[in-house]
């Protein structure tokens, strides 16, 4: 998938809006459009990488960024407190081929409410 085609480019591009939550030189962190938790927020590379695995690959210094990110967010959200998941793979419920991580909180009543 080139960049043109792909939403999250559009949107680090500013061509499709979005609630930002975050933003430093590499990342972009946004609150998803279909909220799964009380807190979802999307941390995204600013560059085009397809999934976690070819972030690792290629420039693992972009995970720690998001993963710093993904801090930063729960600190300001939710008492710093989150769950950082990566989906890769269609099966696995990857929907958007640009890496991103899932920052969610179940908030006060924890996730077997
Ligand atoms: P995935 O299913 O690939 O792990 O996650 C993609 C996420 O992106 C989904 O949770 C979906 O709701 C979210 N999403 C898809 N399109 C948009 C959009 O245009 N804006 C925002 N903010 N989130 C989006
Ligand atoms: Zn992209």
């Amino acid at each position: 998938m080139t960049t043109a085609d792909c939403i999250f480019c559009r949107i680090i591009a500013g061509e499709i809006p979005c609630e930002k939550v975050l933003e430093t030189d590499t990342v972009l962190a946004f609150r998803d459009i279909a909220p799964k938790a009380p807190v979802h927020v999307l941390v995204v590379p600013k560059v085009h990488i397809p999934n976690v695995a070819a972030a690792a690959a290629l420039d693992p210094a972009i995970l720690g960024d998001i993963a710093s990110a993904a801090q930063l967010v729960a600190d300001a959200e939710c008492e710093g407190q989150f769950r950082l998941i990566f989906n890769t793979g269609e099966r696995a419920g990857q929907s958007v081929f640009h890496v991103h991580g899932h920052v969610m909180n179940s908030g006060a009543l924890g996730w077997d409410a």
